[in-house]
């Protein structure tokens, strides 16, 4: 369920908290799936400007063994890539596949001309060095921003290909308006994907960036200082509502599914609609903020609907942004918003 703007009433029986519940401020709803939408639209005329060129970008997954998570991702990119009028393939080599056939593979595509991106789904196999796959990808292919040549060009602030969630992250305080120059910026985590990346593009967007994490002392004093807080840590509701300052824009990375019971009632107290839904379904997705966040901060991501839809938006982004730099590099390109 996506949060609605207001938030549902709680079943609180002592009239006076209830009261006071009522007169509560909600936060603004960061809303992914809009942006999504807004950014899809300015993408699909990209691709056509860019087939008027005579290119057509194209993304090539390689999809190994039959997770169904996995399967159910990589079915919603290529899915992306038609919408768009993208080419996309792909490839799905046994789970018993070696590193070697995999390190071909990659060389193909590297060498496919058609080929602007190449996605490799993880988790691979255990047997599989995932590390020497993907840094087989060429840097200019790497739409995922894994590649240690890209994260070089994101730490010195030079032209690449970033991150997916991170770069969807910035896309959403941008589009929101809210203010990043000068703001006190809290990330929490520090992975490879989402927390270093995320910190780094606050920094580049003049920002005083804070970055915490595991061994990190006095949490919720940091957050409190927050003007942006952005929560990827893999931790159901661990950011407490009352760490979050009034003036505060959340950006809640996390996506945490929760089935147990005990905790579902726990964190989804004020929302008996999501709590029935639960009771239901067996499992809630929560972030990694508290969900009573939506009374404390002014503007806050939803989980479903915030980062989430800006993952896909983003690699779909990355992809014709590569066409670009590869292809076109020395032609002059179409006109294109500055992501
Ligand atoms: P990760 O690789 O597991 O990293 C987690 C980070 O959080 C680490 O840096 C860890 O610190 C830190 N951490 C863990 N527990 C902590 C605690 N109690 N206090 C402070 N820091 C703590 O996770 P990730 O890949 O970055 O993903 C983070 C979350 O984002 C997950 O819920 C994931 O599902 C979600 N995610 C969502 C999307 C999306 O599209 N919406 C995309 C990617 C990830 P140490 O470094 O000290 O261990």
């Amino acid at each position: 369920m996506r949060l609605n703007s207001r938030v549902e009433r709680p079943q609180i029986a002592e009239p006076l908290v209830a009261l006071c519940y009522a007169f509560r401020m909600t936060a603004r709803i960061l809303d992914g799936i809009k942006i999504r939408d807004e950014i899809f639209a300015e993408l699909k005329q990209e691709v056509a400007q860019l087939a008027a060129q005579g290119v057509r970008p194209g993304l090539a997954a390689v999809l190994v063994g039959e997770n169904p998570a996995s399967q159910l991702y990589v079915k919603s990119k290529v899915a992306a890539c038609e919408q768009l009028g993208m080419a996309s393939w792909l490839h799905t080599p046994r789970a018993d596949v070696s590193t070697d056939y995999l390190l071909q593979l990659v060389d193909d595509l590297n060498r496919d001309d058609n080929v602007d991106g190449i996605l490799v789904q993880l988790p691979l196999p255990a047997r599989v060095d995932s590390k020497r796959i993907l840094e087989a990808v060429s840097p200019t292919k790497d739409v995922d921003g894994f590649h240690p040549v890209n994260m070089g060009m994101l730490v010195s602030n030079r032209p690449g290909l970033v991150a997916c969630t991170p770069a969807g992250c910035m896309e959403i305080l941008r589009r929101n308006h809210i203010a990043i120059e000068g703001a006190n910026a809290v990330v929490l985590g520090r992975s490879d994907i989402v927390g270093k990346p995320m910190a780094l593009l606050l920094l580049h967007a003049n920002a005083t960036v804070t970055i915490c994490h595991s061994k990190s002392r006095d949490l919720p004093e940091i957050i409190r200082r927050a003007d942006i807080l952005v929560a990827a840590i893999g931790r159901a509701g661990f950011v407490h509502p009352d760490w979050i300052k009034a003036s505060a824009s959340v950006i809640d990375v996390g996506t945490n599914k929760v089935t147990d019971r005990a905790q579902a009632e726990q964190l989804l107290l004020n929302f008996p609609q999501r709590l029935e839904k639960f009771l239901a379904k067996g499992s809630v997705l929560i972030g990694d903020v508290h969900p009573d966040a939506v009374n404390t901060a002014a503007a806050l991501t939803p989980v479903p609907g915030g980062v989430g839809p800006m993952t896909i938006t983003m690699l779909m982004n990355n992809t014709v942004k590569a066409a670009k730099l590869r292809r076109l590099s020395g032609k002059s390109q179409p006109a294109a918003a500055a992501r």
